[in-house]
């Protein structure tokens, strides 16, 4: 809990929120040059302090992307002024859903049964993706390609809103990532899925031109983040 005697969120800082919108521009151009889809961007905040969120506000995001509960509850707290949708991004930890359950928008990293459980309880008709693992690596999150459709049963029979899936590429040069996205793309054709959240600042173009319909950027509309 912040102090009660800390003083309330300063006002978006300028130079910051030009630097964000410019790099926003720049962003939203190379979208339009890669697909004629509609490419929703979601600003990613985590690391960085409430400012950044204030100014990634002002600078018009109206989507916000965070990956730890704890840090997602206090930014929302903190921020004033207009409200952006939260979107939970990171590993989901069950016992940490009770955290952001009233203010998370779109729970992008359901990846097994269990959280998926919590959120239908706790935010009956949450509007959720399923995280496909597309690297195969051990703790980078995501369900097994093979089992995604029966977890959007799952989901879909606790009463959650499935809108899509997302993914996230392997470490390594973007290339890589093509045959990932391309199998969550497919797998989202297959059971009707809207959504197909996949991308960041070190895989964009790829993953658009293999389907993308969101993309999470952090670091290169906010900068480098301290190393958690
Ligand atoms: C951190 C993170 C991002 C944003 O990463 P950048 O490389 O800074 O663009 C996107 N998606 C997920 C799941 C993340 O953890």
């Amino acid at each position: 809990m912040a102090p009660l005697n800390e003083p309330p969120p300063a006002p978006p800082q300028r130079a910051l929120v030009e630097q964000i919108a410019e790099r926003g521009a720049q962003l939203r151009s190379r979208i339009a040059e890669l697909t004629d889809r509609d490419v929703a961007v979601v600003c990613v905040t985590k690391g960085h302090p409430v400012e950044v969120a204030v100014a990634a506000v002002a600078a018009g995001f109206t989507r916000l992307g965070e990956n730890y509960a704890q840090e997602l509850r206090d930014k929302a707290a903190a921020l004033n002024g207009p409200t952006p949708e939260w979107h939970f991004i990171g590993r989901l930890q069950t016992n940490k859903v009770r955290l952001v359950d009233r203010v998370v928008s779109l729970w992008q990293s359901v990846d097994r049964a269990a959280p998926a459980d919590r959120i239908a309880q706790r935010a009956p008709g949450a509007a959720v993706l399923v995280q496909v693992d597309l690297a195969g690596l051990a703790g980078r999150g995501g369900c097994p390609p093979e089992e995604v459709p029966g977890l959007v049963e799952h989901c879909r029979g606790r009463g959650l809103d499935v809108r899509g899936l997302m993914g996230v590429g392997p470490p390594g040069p973007a290339e890589d990532a093509r045959p990932g996205f391309r199998l969550l793309t497919s797998i989202a054709e297959d059971l009707g899925l809207e959504e197909r959240s996949m991308g960041m600042s070190g895989d964009l173009d790829v993953a658009i031109e293999a389907g993308s319909t969101m993309v999470r950027v952090g670091s290169a509309l906010v900068g480098p983040r301290a190393r958690r």
